[in-house]
């Protein structure tokens, strides 16, 4: 049998080869490799995409949830509640503008669970940054209630999510803004890093296009200390030729996702679906109570799995100052000890699926 790979990147360039180096060689001949003209294309397509009025690209998704916070003054002496099973950046980008970190649990869906949100809130919380983790949108209606109530921006960390849906409205389009990822591992990716950050705030809109970009107002007038943390013109080609091909990529995702779900419910925990939501899939996550056992089966089996993510962050080493212990978060931590990612990528052949499957139906716990 051949082996089935988690991801493989090389597919998706060797089908759209020629676009690519077509693009590369026009960015290359005009010279403008920074701020040129498809990094403004790129972003005008994208909100419109996301349907908010604003897109600004940055160098990485972590720096387009982080200059947010910043942006929005939020800093030492502040609280911002996140969930325990994200990536890290999730939790650094709160900690580095010198806030706390402050972690509520989630519910089945994997995502912030509104009742631990509500019970995590105090005086001092002054953002919710909520994560679609998988590329499924969190809870937003009641999210959106709560953080209404209190008075308290909610930014979506859409890293995961772009072109995701829910009462058929995208991620990006719910929170004050959002962060998304054009890292290769997501959806929609660029050949290295990227990140987007929408919003429909134009006064944050334009704070940010200056804080990406040293604090400069133009070449020469500098209004306060920014950073640099901008997308390559040419990194922002690929992603134009890219953005018209997302939904079709997302589509097969959900394909994958709805036939692994058909093949695998009763022999593992299957995300569910409702009907008003839209996942993307960025991950296909099972459940298992022998997850370490099915993974190292699948991989004698040739079928490569990944868990997103094995060690939750409130009890990373980098967590050790904000005093939570084994115990604190009892659903993510569950779900660090269960879930297992699947292959799961538009370039996947419908007969890796069908392995995948099969390797996944003889295991015998
Ligand atoms: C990938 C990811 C990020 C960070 O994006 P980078 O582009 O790698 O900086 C942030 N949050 C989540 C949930 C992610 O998956």
């Amino acid at each position: 049998m051949p082996e089935v790979k988690f991801v493989d990147l090389g597919r998706q360039y060797l089908g759209l080869r020629d676009e690519i180096l077509a693009a590369f060689d026009k960015v290359s001949r005009t010279g403008t490799y920074v701020l040129g003209e498809e990094v403004e294309q790129f972003e005008a397509a994208f909100a419109a995409y996301c349907g908010v009025r604003h897109a600004i690209s940055m160098g990485n998704g972590s720096d387009a949830l982080f200059l947010p916070l910043l942006s929005l003054g939020i800093g030492p002496g502040d609280e911002v509640i996140t969930a325990p099973n994200s990536f890290v950046a999730s939790a650094w980008v709160i900690a580095r503008t010198g806030a706390r970190i402050v972690f509520a649990d989630v519910g089945d869906d994997m995502n912030l669970a509104p009742e631990a949100v509500a019970r995590a809130i105090t005086p001092r919380t002054k953002a919710i940054l909520v994560v679609h983790l998988t590329g499924r949108i969190a809870r937003m209606e009641e999210l959106a209630r709560l953080a209404a109530a209190h008075r308290i921006p909610i930014i979506e960390d859409a890293a995961q999510a772009v072109g995701a849906r829910r009462h058929g409205a995208r991620a990006g389009s719910f929170g004050h803004c959002a962060g998304f990822s054009l890292h290769p591992l997501k959806n929609l990716h660029v050949h290295g890093d990227g990140g987007i950050c929408v919003t429909n705030d134009d006064s944050l809109a334009t704070h940010l296009r200056q804080y990406r970009n040293h604090g400069l107002a133009n070449r020469n007038d500098c209004l306060f200390w920014g950073i640099n943390t901008r997308l390559d013109t040419i990194q922002a080609a690929i992603a134009l030729l890219k953005l018209p091909r997302l939904d079709s990529w997302n589509a097969r995702h959900r394909a994958i996702a709805a036939h692994y779900r058909a093949e695998l419910a009763g022999v593992v925990q299957v995300p569910t679906e409702e009907s008003f939501e839209e996942p993307i899939y960025h991950r296909f996550m099972v459940r298992c109570d022998q997850r370490d056992a099915l993974r190292d089966h699948l991989q004698r089996l040739g079928v490569a799995t990944a868990i997103n993510y094995p060690v939750p962050l409130h009890l990373q080493p980098a967590a050790r100052d904000l005093g939570y212990g084994p115990g604190a978060f009892p659903v993510a931590e569950k779900l660090a000890r269960t879930i297992l990612s699947l292959p799961i990528f538009p370039e996947l052949r419908d007969e890796e699926v069908e392995q995948v499957v099969a390797g996944v139906k003889s295991f015998i716990p």
